[in-house]
Order: structure tokens, then sequence, then C-alpha cells
């Protein structure tokens, strides 16, 4: 028996559909490059199998999280260039240098202190600068962003690779926010016009060229989330989550499923229980609104996601199809991850970073 026998679900993962929507996106840039957002352990895909295939297709810079991702990443990927958004966190700086990794620098605090680091080692330090445009999460706040241009001299011996900045609302074309940051950050950006500059997401890439600069960051689009929620998704699906039927039983009123007695029988029917659940990342708020896939066959999830568990009416599939050991469809062809979001108040991010650890993970690749 192969693991993915004894596996509640399997999880194909779709690298050259990764690879295929990283082309759509660089195609749609003219001159500016294309970097991969791979933090998060790229979305919960895998970044130590999507960084090396965006590699061989020819990106060259990759984006991540945290320091210890940084790390992970420069294993897989020698000759990249890889940007840590959290910046130099007080304690990694050794390891920030040890591995070539590029700080994201987000604060005058972190400006004075990498810039000090580089004094007493007597050589300049690359790091990116973050200008806060309207998120007031990270980067420079205006106040500081002020200080900046009035005293440049405060990054000397910083070799700044990217000047960048991030879009609130870059989902809503419409959203005023998207042209105020963008008028924010060409005026601060003036400044260091010798400087690359980055301000796009994957959503910001579609509010057309102006918003380009050198360098965007694609992050979800990369692993199927579309650009715009509503519209029609140009990215191709890079995910299926297939859970395997573990019972299936007969039902009838006045029967209820499940955690709570929410679901009430309502007729006749066939009650199928898969091995997935909240804990494998299938997230709770499902519980009697997400649906399932047999073929073409919708099957409701019924009662509430328990633990390890959910379970589906499958009175519309036929006996010999809805059986133990028979494959359904969580994430697929006919409910990709944006839908699944949907149904479970979410955004397709939070569905992709919480896939489980408990499944079977396939990855297609090369010629697959
Ligand atoms: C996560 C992130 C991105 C990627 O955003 P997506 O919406 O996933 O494309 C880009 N830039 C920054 C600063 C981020 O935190």
């Amino acid at each position: 028996m192969s693991k993915s026998d004894h596996s509640g679900a399997v999880l194909t993962i779709d690298l050259n559909g990764i690879v295929a929507n990283w082309l759509l996106l660089k195609s749609m840039l003219a001159d500016a490059e294309c970097a991969a957002v791979i933090k998060a352990d790229a979305y919960g895909l895998g970044a130590e199998r999507v960084a090396p295939a965006l590699a061989r297709a020819g990106c060259e810079t990759f984006f991540v999280a945290q320091v210890d991702e940084g790390v992970a990443v420069r294993r897989v990927a020698p000759a990249a260039t890889i940007h840590v958004l959290g910046g130099p966190v007080p304690g990694s700086e050794e390891t920030l240098i040890d591995h070539q990794l590029v700080p994201v620098l987000n604060s005058l605090g972190d400006i004075e202190a990498w810039g000090d680091l580089a004094h007493v080692r007597g050589a300049p330090l690359p790091a990116d600068l973050h200008i806060d445009t309207g998120m007031a999460r990270l980067g420079l706040p205006p106040d500081e962003t002020a200080i900046l241009i009035r005293e440049p001299e405060r990054l000397d011996g910083i070799e700044v690779a990217t000047v960048m900045s991030h879009l609130a609302c870059a989902d809503e074309a419409d959203h005023p926010l998207n042209r105020q940051q963008l008028a924010d950050f060409l005026r601060a950006r003036h400044k260091f016009s010798h400087l690359k500059a980055s301000f796009a997401n994957s959503s910001g890439i579609f509010l057309g060229p102006e918003y380009h600069f050198d360098l965007a960051r694609p992050g979800v689009s990369l692993y199927g989330v579309g650009p715009r929620p509503g519209e029609t998704n140009p990215m191709a699906q890079v995910v299926r989550l297939q859970g395997k039927i573990l019972q299936v039983r007969d039902v009838d009123r006045p029967q209820t499923v499940g955690y709570g007695a929410s679901h009430r029988v309502a007729r006749r029917g066939r009650v199928a229980t898969v091995g997935v659940g909240y804990a494998d990342g299938y997230l709770r708020s499902l519980s009697n609104s997400g649906c399932g896939y047999m073929g073409d066959i919708r099957v409701p999830i019924v009662g509430r996601v328990s633990m390890d568990l959910i379970t589906l009416d499958v009175s519309d599939v036929a006996d010999d199809a809805a059986r133990p050991g028979a494959p359904v469809d969580l994430i697929g062809p006919h409910n990709p991850v944006d839908s699944v979001a949907a149904e479970a108040g979410t955004i397709g991010h939070e569905i992709l970073t919480g896939l489980g650890s408990r499944y079977h993970r396939v990855y297609l690749d090369g010629a697959d």
C-alpha cells in the first residue's frame, strides 16, 4: 500500500499550471520584471517545489515573509534574489547575511540598525525600502518617509535594491485608494527615482501599466486565485483536493446529521462520510454550506464539519459510484479555490494556506 492508499485525501498541485500563471502575469508586464511571492510555503502549496519550478521558467526574484522561509528557499534556489518582507528582526541579521537574503526595511529604526551593521562590517549591505502609502501595517509611515526624504544620508551604507509599497484595495479596480496610493508612491519615489520601484501584487498587475513600475510581486494568482472577485478568472487552476469516502449510509426523516444536529434529513437518501475535516484546513464555516463533486454531480456538505470528517449528501450519485474508497472533489474543476472560499465566507488565500499536512501530496511537473 502506498501512502496515498492510507491517506484521507490526495492533494494534487500542478507546477506546470503555476508556471503558466507566472508566464501569463509576466506577459502583462512589458518591461517590468515579474517576481513570485512564495511566503507561507508558497501559499500552502510547497515553496521547495514551487520555487525551483519557477526558477527553471526564468523567475529570478522571490519574496517571502520570514527569515526562515528565505533560508529554506535559498536551499532550492541558489541563484535567486530573495527578499524578506518582514525585515531584519533583531537577532536575524547574521542569518540574513549568511544566506544572502535581502531584508525589506520597514521603518527608520530598521534603516538605522541595518546602516549601523553595514558600518561595523565595513561593507555596504543590500536591502529594500518599504514606504507605506495606505496599509498602516508595515513600511515607513508618512512622517518617517518625510524625514527620510529630507535626510537621505540615513541610507548611507545601505545598497537599496528596490523601493516598494503595497496596495490595500487592488482587487477593487475602482476603489479610490488605488489612485491615492499611486500618487503618494510616485511622490515619495521621486526622491529615489534612481532606484528600482515595486508596487503591484497579483491584482495590482491588472490595474494597468501605471501600477507596474520595475518589479511586480504577484502571489495568490500564481496559485489560481482570480485577481478580481466576481469577474472571469484568467488564471489556471493548480490545486485539486480529493477526499475519500469512508462509509455510506441510508438516512431518512426524522434523522439529523452530525454535531449539534444542525442538518435535519428531509427525505430518504444517502450520506457519505469523507476523511477530511477542519484539522486539515477544511474550514468549519463550510458546515451546511460547502459542497463536493463526484464527477459532475454536486454533493452538498450536510451537517457540521468535524475535526477529521465531513458528511455529504450523495443521494444523487449512483449506488455503485458512492462507495467506500471513492474520491470526492473538495477542490476541483467544478469547485475551484475561489468557490470554496466564497462558500466558507473567506478568501482563496486562507483556503490555500490552510491546506493540511495530512494530505498525500502529488506534484505534476515537467511532462506530466
Ligand atoms: C503577500 C504580499 C504580496 C502578494 O500579494 P497577492 O495578493 O497574494 O498577489 C505582495 N506584496 C506584499 C508586500 C505582500 O505582503
